[in-house]
């Protein structure tokens, strides 16, 4: 099998497998237990909160466990909005459902108002954000990189315009952390005040996310309880935090070594460049110019093609990839994120994300291309064009 579906999840490396094993066999008591073996438990959680938090370099305590992303997203927006007067929630027009969907509940159930700041060319436009990000604004919530294309937004101008205005910056670092390096706590960091991460993304077990907090910002919580000090209750997800500790370790090692990012990207660029080659009416997904992407992401557009049926015939041959679309009475829906960054139509119905991981090896990229282009011209022999 060849997996290049890395932006949905990652295999688990054998530092969480080992975290997650001890966890269930050997630290299994209640971190919240004073006697002896519970306190053993949260001593381990504390040091893979230490973990994660030098991941993205903050302090352990601003970094609060959740079940996912979503929930962490979910912390950030409705309790941010639960802390304040404000009504406005300012998003992009290419988030993630968690956001989306998020933004569209909060406009039906709770008379909050959602500005949304298009991103042309799947890039958010900052003269707009300018425009929508005002003192009436409570949260501005956007991906630090975009998980169907890659694209790298720009979270430091946005951090400025939140900062001047005196609104709290929220960022989706879902598909950033562990691919990217990330030190919040650096003199240029950008000035962001609560940051969502997710395990599973990098190499941890699934069913586990954290939210960082910046200290001052002001969080209500939506889950209430005495654990992570009262910002989120729920006895701990203690195999999850192992694992997602084990995760961040291997994560930080692997970052230390740039090159380790170009060579893999030099092989993204390689699958692109080979179904190009065979395929030229391909169309790549990305910001115009020389617009930054993540190392690991491609979005391939085959005009004409239904995404679906590329994506079944693919897994029938073993190469195992996604549509950034949503799934409805039996068929692929276009993504809106391809649609919100002008991707038309034709392409964004037989449009296909591929996304390597730290592991994908140049062999298993030669193959994908070749499987990509017999799948695709396969297709289009058979298919009616649409
Ligand atoms: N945000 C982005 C950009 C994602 O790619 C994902 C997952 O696909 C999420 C949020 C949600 O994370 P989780 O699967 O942990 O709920």
């Amino acid at each position: 099998m060849v997996y290049l579906d890395n932006n949905a999840t990652t295999r688990p490396c054998p530092e969480a497998v080992e975290a997650v094993r001890d966890a269930l066999e050997d630290r299994w008591q209640n971190p919240s237990s004073v006697h002896r073996a519970g306190q053993r438990v949260r001593h381990a959680v504390e040091l893979a909160r230490a973990d994660l938090a030098a991941l993205i370099g903050v302090r352990p305590r601003e970094l609060v466990f959740t079940s996912s992303g979503t929930e962490s997203i979910d912390l950030a927006i409705r309790g941010t909005l639960g802390a304040g007067t404000r009504r406005v929630l300012a998003t992009s027009a290419i988030e993630h459902a968690a956001v989306r969907d998020l933004g569209e509940a909060l406009a039906r159930e709770q008379d909050v108002a959602v500005r949304t700041i298009p991103a042309p060319g799947g890039v958010i436009d900052l003269d707009a954000a300018r425009k929508l990000i005002d003192d009436d604004v409570a949260i501005v919530s956007v991906q630090w990189a975009n998980n169907e294309t890659g694209a790298i937004q720009p979270v430091e101008e946005l951090g400025s315009i939140c900062r001047d205005r005196g609104v709290v910056l929220h960022c989706d670092a879902v598909q950033w952390v562990g691919k990217m390096p990330c030190d919040l706590s650096s003199a240029g960091a950008p000035a962001i005040d609560l940051l969502t991460l997710s395990a599973h993304k990098l190499h941890g077990p699934k069913g586990i996310g954290g939210l960082w907090i910046r200290r001052g910002a002001r969080v209500r919580p939506t889950i209430h309880g005495t654990h992570e000090l009262g910002r989120r209750g729920g006895t701990e997800n203690v195999p999850g935090i192992l694992g997602a500790g084990g995760a961040a370790r291997a994560a930080r090692a692997w970052l230390e070594d740039g090159g380790r990012r170009e060579r893999q990207g030099v092989r993204r660029d390689r699958l692109e460049r080979a179904v190009l080659e065979r395929l030229p009416d391909t169309v790549v997904n990305r910001p115009p110019g020389d617009g930054a992407r993540l190392w690991n992401t491609t979005s391939l557009g085959f005009p004409g093609l239904e995404a679906e049926a590329l994506l079944v015939r693919l897994s029938e041959r073993g190469l195992c990839a996604s549509a950034g679309a949503a799934c409805s009475s039996g068929s692929l829906d276009p993504s809106p994120v391809l649609l919100a960054m002008g991707v038309p139509e034709p392409v964004a119905h037989g449009s296909i994300r591929l996304s390597l991981s730290r592991d994908t090896t140049e062999a298993e990229i030669d193959d994908a291309a070749e499987l990509i282009a017999e799948a695709a011209t396969a297709l289009a022999r058979s298919a009616p064009p649409r």
